[in-house]
Formats: C-alpha cells, structure tokens, sequence
C-alpha cells in the first residue's frame, strides 16, 4: 500500500456508477436470498408480503422489498436463539461479537457480528480513514470507553488495518487522555463532536493546556451530527487546530458514510458496501433526484450473521448534485446526516430539526457550546425555551447576544423563543452522547 495512493481501494472508489449499482443489484439479490434462506423472521416477512428472492430482477423490484423497522427487531429479541431472536442467520457458534444500541430511542437492539462480518466493519472503516487522510505515519487517540456500544471499535481496527498506530484511550479520565495526548504527540482522533469540544474544555480550563497546541491534525467525528453542523464543525476546528470530519454509521447498519479530505459540504455513500434508498415521507416514494429530502432506507449488501435489508434508518438525507473534487464516484449526500425522523417535531405547527438550532448557537461569539431546550404548554400554546451559556467577560453584550440570537433563530426555524443565560459552566455536560432537547408535552 502506498501512502500517497488517494484511495483506499481504487477499483471500487472510482468504478463507473452503472458499474456500481450493477454491483448493488447483484449483491442485493444476494443478501436478500440469505436473509431469506436462513432467517425465520425474515422469510415470514418477505412470505407475509408475496415477495421472495426469484421476485428481485432489477432496481425498481427492490423497492417492493418490505422494510425491516427497529421495532420489530426489539419484538424478536431475547427469543431462541437467545438474546438475538430468529433474524439470525448463521448458528450461535459462529457469532464472535455482541454489540447493542445505545437505546436513545428506547429498548436497546443486540447485534450479532461473525468475525467475517467484524473484518467487513474494519474494511468500511479503512476506507473512511484513508479517505480522511489517514496514513500509516499517524499516531491515533481514540478516547472512547471501548463498551458494549460500536462506536469507534472498528474504527480501531480499521486504523490497525491501514497501518497507523492506535493509541486506546480506554478507561482513561478525560485529563489522562490529554495528557497521554500530549505526551506522545498523537496526531489524529476519534470522538463524538460533544466530547471533541469537551475535551477542548476541560483542556483549556482544569489543566491550562491550549489544545490547538497539542498537534492533533484530524478528528474523525461520530455517533451525532455536529460534524456536518458549520458552526459545530467551526467551533472543534478551531478548538484543536485540526480538520474535523464526519462519519455516520450504526450498530444494526455499519459504517455508511463517510466526509472525504475534499470536504465538498457533504458525506459520500459508500455504494459498493450499502444500497442508499430515499424515501419521501409523506407519499413513501423513492427519490432519486437530488435536493429532496427524505428518510433513508439501507441495505449492507456483505453484512451475514445479522443482515441489514431495506432498514428504515430514520435518518433524513438528501442526495446532492456536486460530484466530488476528491474523484470517488461513490454518492453524496448534502450536509450530511441533517435530522432523525424521530427527532423532528412539530412546534406551534411548525417543522423543528434540533440540529437547527445548535447551528444558530453555535455560530454565535460569545455564547459557550452546550445549550439546552425545552418545550412545553402554556394551556394549548406550545412554547420554547432556550438556554445558553455565557462566556466570561460577555456580560455587558448579554442585550445585543439575546437580540441576535433571536434574529437568526427565527430566520432559520420560524419560531420564536425564549431565552434564558447561565454562567459559563452551569449547563448540563455530557461525555459521550448528549440530550439538549427536550420535548415535555410527551409527559
Ligand atoms: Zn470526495
């Protein structure tokens, strides 16, 4: 492997898009027989629907492929065999690794991954890492809790792969893991941006260290969506003097999608490893054309133990039209990972992404990064409220951050807010994922 090679694997990086989705249909006839095959949920689904594998003859047949929702998944588990349910496809034997859902939106789902499959984790990885200019000669932190959750274990091993050293962060305080930053001259990361600007805190206000010093060049961002947030993405570059880039994966998916080195304003699919369907919301449609929105269904075309087919992901995407400086034809998708459907709310009828929000806040001097808010009813009138941190030395600005705050928020998301300001320091801090927002009509 050359280090000045741009691609970790250049057949399949820069293949022909019709080469590509051929590829897809072929391996999505594949993995669907398996599911098929070998799966007692899945066959009863695909029986229930009139659909079976000799149905799927080209792209469109796809589409009529019933999809699998979270939910079911947490009705089959904890049943024979035990604790993954009959979505298994391989004998317990052959299953090397547990994982499960972080369960933000409920009872956590368990995975199941053969070491072939955990070998395709590290594969969909490596090709995220060189893409972000990862090289053997880096030294890579990863300051993550190495648990039960995915996160950045083959992240880990993806590093390993493509031959960069791997420093495990472990069990590590966060102190630690600046100091051990700092000492060994680590020069790349992996953390969820909550954590990438926490650090940078406890950095610059409990130890005194300024971390745009401590020679850290990439942060390779996952597990929420701040990387493809401007001003999220702006406030960690600065933080640390590094380029920031943003992945987006899950434990029932793998890793789908990954920001390259070009950083054209959005994350390329990764087409020969996932089939990327779009769906609209409300007609439930597929949409191919770019600048629509919609709810995204995947496919891991090589994932066996466990398969992944035609999942509803909730995540909301859109494709763009650019093609990429970086010359992979893989697809992108513009502005990343820019909602979960479960996520988006109505307020005073009005559509609210949270992620709209921390874009206004963070895009403002003089305010810190967490933020929190919350929603309620006055009678039947929905109100927000939005509190914010002050930076010290900004108190005699306080009317003119308030006035401003207000200006790009209603401009952005059509609301108007309430705003509350706290001491630098006295909202909530979170270590891994965090919960700004805050929905208390559901109570
Ligand atoms: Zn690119």
């Amino acid at each position: 492997m050359l280090a000045n090679q741009p691609y970790w694997n250049p057949v399949l990086e820069t293949a022909d898009p019709e080469r590509l989705r051929a590829l897809q249909l072929k391996k999505f006839k594949k993995i669907f027989r398996w599911a098929y095959d070998q799966s007692r949920f899945h066959r009863a689904l695909y029986d229930r629907a009139g659909i079976g594998p000799e149905d799927i003859r080209n792209r469109e047949d796809i589409r009529h492929v019933p999809k699998v929702e979270k939910s079911m998944m947490r009705d089959i588990q904890r049943k024979d065999p035990f604790p993954y349910g009959d979505a298994l496809c391989v004998p317990l034997e052959a299953v090397t690794a547990f994982r499960q859902t972080s369960g933000t939106t409920g009872q956590p789902v368990y995975q199941a991954d053969t070491w072939q499959d955990w070998e395709w984790w590290a594969e969909c990885w490596a090709f995220i890492l060189w893409a972000q200019g990862y090289r053997p000669s880096d030294r890579v932190f990863i300051p993550f809790g190495y648990n039960i959750f995915v996160a950045f274990w083959a992240g880990h091993y993806a590093a390993e792969k493509i031959g960069c050293e791997v420093v495990p962060g472990g069990v590590l305080d966060t102190q630690a893991r600046i100091l051990k930053i700092q000492e060994l001259k680590a020069t790349a990361m992996m953390a969820t941006p909550t954590y990438v600007l926490g650090m940078a805190d406890t950095a610059i206000r409990k130890m005194g260290i300024d971390p745009s010093g401590l020679g850290i060049k990439k942060i390779t961002c996952a597990g929420e969506p701040g990387a493809s947030i401007p001003a999220t993405k702006k406030r960690m570059q600065n933080a640390w003097n590094a380029r920031v880039f943003d992945h987006a994966g899950a434990t029932e998916i793998g890793a789908w999608s990954f920001e390259c080195e070009a950083q054209p304003g959005g994350m390329h699919v990764n087409d020969a490893f996932f089939l990327v369907e779009i769906e609209d919301m409300e007609t439930g449609e597929i949409i191919d054309e770019p600048g629509r929105r919609g709810k995204m269904i995947i496919t891991a075309l090589d994932r066996f133990a466990q398969p992944c087919v035609r999942f509803d992901a909730k995540d909301i995407i859109e494709w763009d039209t650019a093609t990429c400086a970086c010359g992979r034809t893989f697809r992108l998708i513009k502005g990343g990972v820019v909602g979960r459907a479960d996520d988006i709310t109505k307020v005073k009828g009005v559509l609210l992404a949270p992620s709209a929000i921390e874009e206004v806040v963070r895009s403002i001097d003089g305010l810190g990064d967490e933020y929190e808010v919350i929603v309620d009813k006055l009678g039947d009138v929905d109100r927000i409220k939005l509190k914010v941190e002050l930076q010290s030395g900004q108190e005699d600005r306080v009317k003119a951050i308030e006035g401003q705050l207000k200006d790009r928020l209603r401009l952005k998301t059509n609301l108007g807010y309430r705003i509350e300001f706290y001491d630098y320091g006295r909202l909530p801090r979170y270590d891994v994922k965090a919960r700004r927002f805050k929905d208390m009509r559901k109570h």
